[in-house]
């Protein structure tokens, strides 16, 4: 049970650590959705069924009935500032923070609309001494990332989050890979694909169908078939974010076709596939990174090319 908790931990970790670089350098794509990043992620015991889990969680890891900081992302305020796994969190922002739920929701509260550029202090207990930290947190778009139980080798995007699956993370990839399929998600969300599909359910009358794909975004999260002009998006504008945090877009290709290769009916089933993997989705990835590196290579801005209505004007090709 201990490794099992322990993988499921470093995956959700990985997760918050590959995706903060998309979220805080791709701001400036993601609109009005955006919110204040503690850099880091807290629990309290009560979260957890009295069973082997919460044992784990009690003794190993040392969550308490009072918040415990679960994990501290990689590259955040939080990091630099010294917070580390197992502080237990007294207040925050100079606001008391009780224990269980209330403690929760209190943390919430005061984090995620903290001012952009204030300083926030965090006072926590380590080893029975009370430490105070203080730091700015980040603004980064407001889209969180959730580790799903399922196997299969996935990952989509509900709107306010992406979801990433158990198979997607036992699947062999390199960060900068991983990075590829989450910037793919992330940039779902912020062309507001998913609301798209659902006001367009609502132009033609299929109520029911809205509210299925509204559950389906919930938790269990399942997917939701974006068209492909939208997945042709999500590619394009997935790469930006890439490119904004750093990252090099010329492999995204690769990243698909090794997906489409563990999901044969990507490329089999034309109509059906959340993720179509054919011949000119990786020429327009590769347009795609031609047109990224001489924005890179002439130092102009690296945001999508649109029209003036804010269309994007995604590379044709064939
Ligand atoms: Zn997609």
């Amino acid at each position: 049970m201990e490794g099992a908790v322990r993988t499921r931990l470093d995956r959700v970790e990985r997760l918050h650590d590959l995706t903060l670089p998309l979220l805080r350098d791709g701001l400036e794509m993601c609109g009005a959705h955006r919110r204040s990043e503690p850099g880091f992620r807290y629990a309290t015991l009560d979260q957890y069924p009295a069973d082997a889990e919460r044992r784990v969680y009690e003794t190993v890891l040392g969550i308490r009935a009072w918040p415990t900081v679960l994990m501290v992302i990689s590259g955040s305020a939080a990091e630099r500032a010294g917070l580390m796994s197992g502080d237990y969190i007294t207040s925050v922002g100079g606001v008391t923070v009780p224990g269980g739920q209330p403690g929760r929701d209190t943390i919430a509260a005061v984090t995620r609309r903290w001012p952009a550029g204030s300083a926030m202090s965090v006072q926590v207990e380590r080893d029975g001494t009370a430490v105070a930290l203080r730091y700015s947190p980040e603004t980064v778009c407001d889209y969180d990332v959730a580790l799903t139980e399922d196997d299969e080798i996935n990952a989509w995007a509900s709107g306010d989050a992406i979801h990433v699956s158990q198979g997607l993370m036992r699947f062999r990839m390199s960060d900068a890979e991983l990075q590829a399929v989450l910037a793919h998600e992330v940039a779902h969300n912020s062309e507001g694909h998913l609301a798209e599909i659902t006001s367009n359910l609502v132009l033609t009358g299929l109520r029911g169908a809205v509210r299925d794909a509204a559950a389906e975004a919930a938790d269990p999260p399942s997917r939701v078939e974006f068209s492909r002009t939208q997945e042709h998006e999500a590619d394009y504008v997935g790469m930006y974010y890439l490119a904004r945090a750093g990252i090099d877009t010329g492999n995204v290709g690769q990243v698909w076709r090794r997906l489409a290769a563990e999901n044969p009916d990507d490329v089999r089933d034309r109509g059906q596939s959340t993720h179509p993997s054919l011949p000119e989705r990786f020429l327009r990835l590769e347009a795609t990174h031609r047109e990224i590196t001489l924005k890179l290579e002439a130092g102009l801005p690296l945001l999508p090319n649109r029209t003036r209505d804010g269309a994007l004007i995604v590379p044709r090709v064939g």
